[in-house]
């Protein structure tokens, strides 16, 4: 928009302007026209005054008789009177001039009038003519006397016209001066009128732009426009101020609803801080609560089985007595197992459960596993094997242990929950993913099944899959729950599919990574390469996963289904074309020894090694041996074992010594007790300040052959210590006072001071929760054994420490079950003078070991004796007739221990005495020896046969 050219000026000034040149344009008109007329009239009336004179000359002249020229010239003269007149001339009536007169200047220009004819036309013509505005020409006819006809013309100058013009100008510049002045007066008036209200409207509005205070108000001065405009802005002013305050009182409502929130955030946010910290204490408080109770109930569980475990070996017990202790340390192991789970779980929940990251090879956990359940498989009869095909990528990185607990718990529930059929573990490498294998387990069984919805729901802590499973087969739902925890945590996952009637198939994997220092066990397998097996074996899986086995040594497999099927290809076969059998000791049609003596009836395979592969019950084991071609493995088996054993067969060095070996290193898992013996630990201090544990632990330690010596506490410990050396120490970790960690370490500190050997510190343990051992080791421990702990564990902690230990060379003798520390003295004793051959007491013992439900004990080891003293025997007869002292020396040896086992107390003096003469290289009196000793030998057999049949 433009402005005008005005804009800039302000209101007043344009109103003035305006007001003032409006007046003043008017005031001009007006003057002008008023000073035209008043001028046009003055002339007007001049000339008339002038036409007057003019008339009365003429009529003057008109009474003048005759034409007396000077006479007129005269009258002519009269007209002088008007001073306006410049020339009178009087014109005959032809128009002749017959007298002028002219006056004053002759300077003006009256000539210019023409002279008007004096003809008739010219009586017509208007008597006065202007020339210009202020000369004038009168015509004047004269109308009478001697003169009729002519005329008298006048010619005047109005001077007084501009003489009155001046005037009037004066006049009316004096009128419009003050007319001006009046109209500013006016306009100053009126401006003031109308500005004033603007100005002040103006003014109100700069207050309230620069004050902000919006109850300022403009002055109402009138009721017109001015005011209406007033009256608007000051309804605008108060809408603004009405605003301003809502707003006001809005925003202050809001900082205070802000306030509040802010308030009350704060005391969400400190509530939530407190319920933070209240859960993490409650937190700590649990995993403390854990370790705690892990603690209290271990400690009395320690008692408990440490009690129940010397009652179940006493013999002060009768039968029934004997039975309450078994199902009193079975109950109190279940109860020990349901705890653990619980801890387990518990852990879990807190996430407090670490992974470890050791070397490891998945073929000895896998393996490991089977053995452990195999015994509860087999005496349900059913077949269980393990299936893992590569032979490379078993050696990894990974936690052993929780593998194994995941394992134990699937192959568990599967043996559990299957009545007839087999359970396989599947092993397989996903080689996609080099770096980080993916490993999968499966775990296949043919037992009950699972309905597929209950599928997922097994997963879920302390669900079984209905409510009758507690009942018949007990258990409290927790063992997948912590397998599937478990598995996660090892970045896998776990599933099943299952068939209900026709079996489970459980399946994992887990993440781990391949180790790169380990290899797989390296084996000579060339011995093997092209040897041509015969297997048999009823199981297809079985023969399946042999088959492999062998088939990845280079050996040549031929299958049999069945002893008949077998007989049938050996009928049609010549001598020679097998190297060796591999017989399943238990098959529907025939066992494997009878197979084995039918093979044996036939003369080219006479002399072929046969692997026998039985169950873990040693029922079916060789009555009498009188075969040097057969070995015997243990179900499941090893695939370590597999091999040695076919070596071994196809070598034809099978001694004695090392078909023992063979045949019993599965079942030595299972007879655990059969590994024990005496330990030699002349010194060991036993710190423990709990009397019952104390006891327990003197009493086991006594089983163990060890006299220990008792300390109270950290004190008493640190006192004998001083005193004198120990071999070893075995310290409880919480006690009063010094507790074991403060204990071992001041001992640490003494040695060093001291300069003495380095005493071997074992911790005693109730606490189950991660991180003590770290504790034990970083205290200076050696060891850790954590409460409660059984014979067996004791035994296998203190076996490094066993002075014993080097003397022992006789391997056979870790092969029978030496039982208890009561044996090696009996073989010191004299026999007593019964008619009996054996010691009821040590049988009472060996009985009193059987699990109940599990395998007799007692036929087991009476069977393996009878089969392994026959052979030793046969071996002492060999090395007495080849005069071999030294195989004469072994074979006496490993007969006195076994028999004092069985508590052939004089056959094992007996053998005791010829081990002596074979050391002193007296084979004569060997000889006269070796015939009491087969005597006492048969007695001892007979009676042993009995026992077993009696039972
Ligand atoms: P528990 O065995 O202590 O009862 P688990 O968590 O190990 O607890 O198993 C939960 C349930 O899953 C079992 O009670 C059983 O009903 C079912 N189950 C587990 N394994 C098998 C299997 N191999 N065959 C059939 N049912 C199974």
């Amino acid at each position: 928009v433009m402005m005008r050219p005005t804009g800039h000026l302000s209101l007043s000034s344009k109103l003035r302007l305006m007001i003032v040149s409006t007046a003043g344009a008017a005031l001009v008109v007006a003057s002008v026209l008023y000073v035209t007329s008043e001028v046009m009239n003055l002339r007007h009336d001049l000339a008339q005054h002038v036409l007057t004179l003019a008339e009365s000359v003429a009529d003057n002249v008109g009474a003048l008789p005759g034409t007396d020229a000077t006479l007129a010239r005269t009258m002519l003269q009269s007209i002088q009177v008007d001073p306006d007149v410049r020339s009178v001339e009087l014109f005959d009536a032809q128009g002749r001039s017959v007298s002028s007169i002219a006056f004053g200047a002759p300077g003006a220009p009256i000539g210019q009038l023409e002279p008007r004819a004096a003809d008739a036309a010219a009586q017509d013509a208007p008597p006065v003519r202007f020339d210009g505005f202020t000369s004038v020409l009168i015509q004047v006819p004269v109308t009478a006397g001697g003169a009729r006809g002519s005329h008298i013309q006048v010619i005047a100058e109005l001077a007084q016209l501009y003489t009155q013009l001046k005037r009037y100008l004066e006049l009316m510049a004096l009128a419009l001066s003050a007319a001006w002045l009046v109209a500013i007066y006016l306009a100053n008036r009126l401006q003031r009128v109308i500005c004033a209200p603007i100005n002040e409207l103006l003014e109100v509005a700069q207050n309230v732009r620069t004050s902000n205070r919006f109850t300022l108000r403009a002055q109402k001065l009138s009721d017109d426009e001015m005011g209406r405009l007033v009256d608007g802005f000051n309804g605008m002013l108060a809408e603004i101020e009405r605003r301003d305050l809502s707003l006001r009182v809005y925003q202050n409502d809001l900082e205070k609803m802000v306030q509040e929130r802010t308030v009350r955030l704060d005391g969400a946010v400190t509530e939530a801080r407190e319920a933070v910290d209240r859960a993490e204490a409650a937190n700590r408080a649990k995993s403390e609560f854990l370790a705690r109770m892990s603690h209290e109930i271990r400690t009395p569980m320690n008692a408990v089985l440490g009690m129940a475990e010397l009652l179940r070996i006493s013999n002060a017990l009768d039968e029934r007595q004997r039975r309450y202790a078994v199902t009193i340390h079975q109950s109190g192991t279940a109860l020990l197992g349901i705890i653990n789970d619980i801890l387990d779980f518990s852990k879990m929940e807190v996430g407090k459960l670490e992974l470890e990251v050791v070397p490891f090879n998945i073929r000895d956990v896998v393996e490991d596993v089977i053995e452990t359940l195999a015994e509860r498989a087999h005496s349900k009869g059913l077949e269980l094997m393990c299936d893992i095909p590569d032979p490379k990528g078993t050696a990894v990185l990974g936690d052993a242990k929780r593998l194994r607990q995941v394992l134990i718990n699937l192959v568990g529930n599967a043996v559990k929950f299957t009545e007839r059929g087999e359970v396989r573990v599947v092993v397989q490498f996903k080689p996609h993913d080099l770096l980080n294998p993916g490993i999968s387990f499966e775990v296949i069984d043919t037992g009950i099944g699972i309905r597929a919805e209950n599928c997922s729901t097994i997963f879920e802590s302390f669900v079984q899959e209905d409510s009758s499973t507690t009942r018949q087969y007990g258990g409290t739902g927790l063992g997948l729950a912590i397998s599937k925890q478990l598995v996660e945590l090892m970045g896998g996952t776990i599933g099943v599919s299952s068939e209900p009637g026709t079996g489970s198939r459980f399946h994992f994997s887990v993440a781990l990574t391949p180790d790169p220092n380990g290899s797989a066990e390296p084996q000579d397998t060339s011995v093997l390469r092209d040897m041509r097996l015969l297997l048999v074996d009823d199981n297809a899986n079985n023969r399946r996963i042999l088959r492999q086995q062998l088939c990845g040594w280079g050996a040549r497999v031929t299958e049999a289904a069945s002893g008949r099927q077998a007989l049938g290809i050996l009928d049609s076969a010549f001598g020679g074309q097998f190297d060796a059998f591999i017989l399943d000791t238990r098959m529907p049609d025939h066992d494997g020894s009878e197979v084995l003596a039918a093979v044996r009836r036939r003369s080219e395979f006479a002399n072929v090694p046969a692997l026998m592969i039985g169950p873990v019950l040693a029922s079916d084991a060789p009555q009498d041996t009188p075969d040097r071609h057969v070995a015997w493995l243990n179900k499941p088996v090893r695939q370590a074992q597999l091999h040695a054993a076919l070596r071994s067969l196809v070598a034809h060095d099978l001694n004695a010594t090392r078909r023992l070996q063979v045949i019993s290193t599965a079942a030595l898992a299972q007879i655990r007790q059969g590994k024990r013996k005496a330990l030699t630990i002349p010194r060991l201090l036993l710190v423990e300040d709990n009397p019952v544990n104390q006891e327990v632990a003197l009493a086991i330690l006594q089983e163990l052959g060890i006299r220990a010596v008792c300390a109270w506490d950290g004190e008493e410990a640190l006192q004998r210590l001083a005193a004198g050396r120990f071999d070893v120490v075995l310290m409880d970790c919480h006690m009063p006072k010094l507790d074991g960690y403060a204990t071992t370490r001041q001992l640490r500190e003494m040695e060093t001071l001291s300069g003495d050997a380095r005493t071997a510190v074992i911790a005693l343990t109730a606490n189950a929760l991660s991180g003590d051992a770290e504790l034990c080791f970083a205290a200076g421990m050696d060891g850790y054994l954590s409460k409660p702990f059984s014979l067996d564990e004791l035994y296998v902690t203190l076996k490094p420490y066993d002075h014993g230990a080097a003397a022992d060379s006789a391997t056979v003798e870790h092969a029978m079950p030496a039982l208890v520390k009561a044996a090696p003295k009996a073989v010191r004793c004299a026999p007593a003078a019964t008619g009996s051959p054996l010691d009821e007491q040590t049988l009472k013992q060996i009985r009193a070991l059987r699990k109940p439900g599990g395998p007799d004990l007692l036929k087991k080891i009476v069977d393996l004796y009878l089969a392994n003293s026959r052979t030793l025997i046969g071996a002492l007869r060999e090395a007495l007739a080849g005069n071999d002292a030294t195989g004469a020396q072994n074979a006496a040896h490993s007969l006195k221990s076994s028999s004092a086992n069985v508590g052939a107390k004089l056959l094992a003096d007996l053998c005791a005495k010829l081990e002596t003469g074979a050391q002193e290289k007296d084979l004569g009196s060997c000889q006269a020896q070796f015939e009491q000793l087969l005597a006492e030998h048969e007695r001892v057999v007979q009676a042993l046969t009995a026992q077993t049949a009696a039972a």
